[in-house]
């Protein structure tokens, strides 16, 4: 038999957590109406926010980037959902800062041996704190985001455990 994969230990563990399903009580609305966007990073949790399951949407993608998808996401979050604030967070050390666009297309191109014209971008970034404003830019001058929505940005230093807010330039 083929070693178990790490799917299937997820099973396995959701096995477990069934025969009690401790989380039954939660609704689908934020408990503290708030929504977060962060990068997918492993080092990012809700634990580093002091957040329960169930008090936050957290939204989550390479980077913690305002796409297309993640403004859906929030758009979602405010108006089916409820949630009065947003935090968009980006961190120290993110993958998407060692490279560039062209870099990371090209080790794809080459290890795959072909092109391809989706995603459009890889949103890689230099500069952390332009890169935070640049996604504060996109939420708060979309016209479905009304002003009475908190939208606040932050860097998680992955050194220091700690979140230091970025504010207009
Ligand atoms: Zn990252």
């Amino acid at each position: 038999m083929p070693a178990m994969s790490v799917i299937d230990e997820v099973l396995a563990a959701n096995e477990i957590y069934s025969r009690t399903h401790e989380l039954r009580r939660l609704t689908p609305r934020p408990e503290r109406k708030l929504a977060v966007l962060t990068c997918m990073d492993t080092r990012l949790s809700i634990r580093t926010l002091g957040l329960k399951t169930g008090d936050a949407h957290i939204i989550r993608n390479a980077g913690g980037i305002v796409t297309d998808d993640a403004l859906r996401s929030f758009l979602v979050s405010h108006y089916l959902l409820g949630t009065e604030e947003f935090m968009v967070i980006n961190h120290t050390d993110c993958g998407l800062m060692s490279t560039s666009e062209e870099d990371l297309r090209g080790r794809i191109q080459n290890r795959t041996g072909t092109a391809a014209v989706a995603p459009a971008s890889f949103h890689t970034f230099q500069n952390i704190e332009e890169n935070v404003r640049h996604q504060l830019q996109k939420l708060r001058a979309h016209p479905w985001i009304p002003e009475s929505v908190a939208v606040r940005g932050f860097v998680y230093d992955v050194t220091s455990g700690r979140l230091r807010e970025i504010k207009d330039a």
